[in-house]
């Protein structure tokens, strides 16, 4: 899952769009990565998602978190979950 920052049109950010579109039973323990990159002329935004985000992630069991900084470099988030007994 790839995103650009680029609003969405219609008020939410990318992420919340992109997994508010996504089936939630292929989310949670599919390994997922949410990328998150975005770039204004010729200038890299830093791209962590913010907090609403962050937990619309967590609920859905999205794995990875990677996201652009303003170097141009690349941080990363790693969640795990109790699998289901
Ligand atoms: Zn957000």
């Amino acid at each position: 899952m790839f995103l650009d920052r680029i609003h969405t049109g219609n008020g939410i950010h990318a992420e919340q769009h992109a997994i508010m579109r996504a089936s939630p039973r292929r989310l949670r323990g599919h390994g997922i990565t949410l990328t998150v990159a975005g770039k204004r002329k010729e200038n890299f935004l830093l791209s962590k998602p913010c907090s609403v985000c962050l937990a619309l992630a967590i609920k859905h069991g999205i794995e990875t978190i990677e996201y652009l900084t303003r170097d141009g470099s690349w941080e990363t988030l790693k969640f795990s979950y109790n699998k289901k007994l």
